[in-house]
């Protein structure tokens, strides 16, 4: 190799700045011609360098990555293509623009090299200025190219941090031309200018999508309208992939549709993510038993088949005593060793339990189900249930078989566990109804010591009283103004700042406090929850307003909103009454929405949903990841916010596969664009965990809980305050705010 037009050449030559010239490698086999030409593209101010041959471009030590190769095709004995090949893979020379030198006419072979990657032709001659001329050109063409990929590829980063490019489909020449990005997606090693429509479709390896490509790009053309398709496809080394392919038509000169022109986008990553927490919210990553996702879709199951053959079902949940203290003494592997234990433990019992049905010919239609809740619950599904002895038979025998102790780590260690028992049809008559209310007898049960076991049917004759008295009390609440609503305030744990309240309903009666849990599904079954939801959001509306003109600081405001309320027409109206009659910005309100309320009727949702997001108001979807929806749902609702469910967030912590759950959550937030705030933060551990996952936004006792109107500002202040105190280095949310929670967790 030879360098003609080095730094010192020029500094010699005294021509102008050297680093702007354009450096050619020119590969020749004649050697009179290549210093010939050398001298004259040196003269027409280049950098030149000469190569006999490709192999000895390749071989030899070149003083840069030329900007321009300049070939002579016509060399004897050397096959171009394959010379080419062997090029486009050395990743030096796989984006150099190559100039052909030809003797002869442009022929087949050369077109095929065009193919290759060679980007013009020039019939070799003495013409220095012309050849000058051209190298120049080119040498600007590829520069601007390379600048257009850039900003495309740039584009395409800010668009979506997945790999992106875009294209224009060529409706006369049935081709397609792409940026380098796009090709990228299809596997090419080196960018292609274009590729035809057969080869395009040959990368989509079903029948089905090719067709619906082909129906939907007709209709696009027909009907001039724009579409998004997600296509699985192949790279041409045979990787499989998800693409997303955004298109629109456009029009030409004469006014007819000949382009389609649109954006490609790798989403496999994302769709794998999506997969990934589909398994994984239905399945518990430690044991394997059905999480809590799963035993609500089987005990719905169950529910209907009861309700079908008018049999009675129950549900048993197992809280066990003071499992922290086991992970805070053997260690968390230990601990999570024990919980797989405990799974196994609770199957043999069933197992034996449905053994011993079988019998004594009482064998139950359908087997007993056992899940594991977040943290240390498990559940039960007994599908079949004579009377409340059979259920007490076996508990009972589970609460014996706990008393043998678990084998692990070199020791044994003892754990004994409480129990809460509700009951179709007594109890209610939804699956998730009914899990919550065993909770709530288990919550009872734990209250009264170690190994108790409580019945919700004996709660709720010894409270709240009957069904229809309960009714017949929530009717008259409204008129009585026995509603009121709690705020909670959701926290930037970073700066200990609020960044919003959520208003939770309560209601007073008889002086006494109903939570919600009490009163909701049955305002939801009598339609009593539309009036209590306009309520308050006028409520809170009303509140917000007084916040804002005493300068709290707080910027908003969330209400809860039912599933069947949202489907009535007169919501956004509500809405729009409440912000205007006390002057707020839309923003100043958001409302929740559950993720069941997505699901019934996707496009009246959506249509639903546009009209709040048109208002304005913030929109977000609450207990995320209890719900059914499916995920990509998510991408084509207007919600900016997901409220991490506290199943979750009790997760972390507890088991170290539990944890990966929540990350994948929140990385599929993340990588969703939206807004993530984790419910029920209890522990200063697991906002820690939270923060380092990148969700900052939690509410939850940690912090505060809910707390009446007039409390709240004293509330925000105390949150403030341990910001404002905090020592550098020392996060804000170390310092413990809800001091009857914490001193829980120090114990
Ligand atoms: P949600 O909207 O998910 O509200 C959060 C619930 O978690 C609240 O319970 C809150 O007090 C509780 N919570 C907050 N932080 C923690 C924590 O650190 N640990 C634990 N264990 N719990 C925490 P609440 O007030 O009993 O409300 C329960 C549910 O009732 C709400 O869940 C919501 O679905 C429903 N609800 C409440 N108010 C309304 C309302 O005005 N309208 C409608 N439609 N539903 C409401
Ligand atoms: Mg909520
Ligand atoms: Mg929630």
């Amino acid at each position: 190799m030879r360098q003609i037009g080095s730094p010192a050449d020029h500094a010699v030559a005294g021509r102008g700045p050297i680093e702007r010239l354009p450096m050619i490698a020119l590969v020749d086999e004649d050697a009179a011609w290549r210093s010939a030409a050398a001298a004259a593209l040196h003269a027409c101010g280049f950098r030149v360098e000469v190569h006999r041959s490709i192999e000895a471009l390749m071989t030899e030590d070149a003083a840069g990555v030329p900007d321009v190769l300049v070939v002579d095709a016509s060399a004897p004995g050397v096959d171009p293509l394959g010379l080419h090949a062997g090029l486009r893979t050395d990743t030096r020379f796989a984006r150099c623009p190559v100039l052909l030198l030809t003797g002869r006419e442009v022929d087949e072979a050369v077109d095929r090299l065009c193919e290759v990657g060679a980007v013009d032709v020039f019939a070799k001659s003495t013409r220095w200025v012309a050849l000058s001329a051209r190298l120049k050109h080119l040498h600007r063409l590829v520069s601007v190219q390379r600048e257009l990929l850039a900003s495309q590829e740039r584009l395409a980063i800010v668009y979506d941090s997945s790999r992106a490019g875009s294209f224009d489909f060529d409706l006369d020449a049935r081709e397609f031309r792409g940026s380098a990005g796009s090709f990228a997606i299809m596997g090419f090693e080196y960018p292609r200018v274009s590729i035809s429509e057969h080869e395009f479709m040959r990368l989509i390896p079903d029948e089905a999508h090719r067709l619906e490509l082909r129906r939907r790009t007709q209709a696009a053309i027909r009907f001039e309208e724009s579409f998004s398709m997600d296509l699985p496809m192949r790279t041409i080394a045979g990787q499989r992939l998800v693409a997303r392919v955004e298109v629109d038509p456009y029009r030409d000169a004469g006014g007819r549709v000949s382009m389609l022109r649109g954006v490609i986008r790798d989403i496999t990553d994302r769709v794998r993510a999506e997969a990934d927490i589909e398994r994984l919210t239905s399945a518990d990553v430690l044991t394997g038993l059905p999480n809590r996702n799963r035993f609500i879709a089987l005990c719905a199951e169950a529910v209907v088949a009861a309700r079908a053959h008018g049999g009675r079902l129950a549900i048993v949940a197992l809280d066990l005593d003071s499992f922290r203290r086991i992970n805070e003494s053997l260690g968390q592997v230990a601990g999570d060793e024990v919980m797989c234990l405990i799974g196994e433990r609770l199957s043999g019992a069933l197992a034996a339990f449905s053994a011993r049905g079988a019998e004594s010919g009482a064998r139950p239609a359908r087997e007993p189900l056992l899940a594991r809740l977040p943290g240390d619950e498990f559940a039960i599904l007994l599908p079949r249930v004579r009377d409340q002895a059979e259920i007490n038979a076996l508990v009972d025998s589970l609460l014996v078989d706990f008393r043998r102790p678990f084998a692990v780590a070199g020791t044994e260690c003892f754990v004994s566990c409480c129990a809460g028992i509700a009951v179709y049809p007594d109890d209610g008559d939804g699956a998730g109804l009914l899990l919550s209310r065993a909770d709530a007898a288990l919550a009872a049960a734990k209250a009264l010591g170690s190994q108790t076991v409580k019945w919700y049917g004996s709660m709720r004759k010894a409270g709240t009283g009957t069904r229809l008295t309960m009714l017949s009390g929530l009717h008259k609440a409204l008129e009585r103004g026995e509603f009121e609503l709690h705020y909670q305030p959701c926290v930037d744990a970073l700066r200990a700042t609020p960044v919003g309240v959520e208003a939770l309903v309560r209601w007073r009666r008889d002086g006494v406090i109903v939570p919600p849990i009490e009163f909701i599904d049955l305002a939801e079954e009598s339609g009593l929850i539309v009036p209590i939801g306009e309520w308050a959001i006028r409520e809170a509306c009303t509140a917000m307003r007084a916040w804002h003109d005493a300068g709290t600081g707080i910027p908003q405001v969330s209400v809860n909103v039912s599933t069947l309320h949202f489907e009535r027409p007169s919501l956004a109206q509500t809405v729009r009454d409440a912000i205007r009659a006390h002057g707020l910005s839309p923003g100043m309100l958001e409302l929740e929405l559950t993720e069941s309320c997505t699901v019934r009727d996707f496009d009246s949702t959506l249509g639903a949903l546009q009209a709040l997001r048109e208002l304005g108001v913030g929109l977000s979807l609450d207990d995320f990841g209890t719900g059914y929806s499916s995920l990509s749902y998510l991408t084509r609702l207007p919600i900016r916010k997901l409220k991490i469910d506290r199943s979750f967030v009790r997760m972390l912590g507890v088991s170290a596969e539990d944890e990966a759950v929540v990350r994948a959550i929140v990385a599929l937030g993340r990588s969703l664009r939206l807004h993530l705030v984790a419910e029920g933060v209890e522990t200063p551990a697991q906002a820690r965990t939270l923060l380092a996952m990148g969700c900052r936004d939690m509410q939850g006792f940690l912090f505060a809980p809910a707390v009446p109107a007039h409390e709240l500002v004293a509330t925000i202040d105390r949150i403030r305050a341990i910001g404002a105190v905090t020592t550098p280095g020392k996060r804000a949310f170390e310092t413990p705010v809800h001091g009857a929670v914490l001193s829980g967790e120090m114990r």
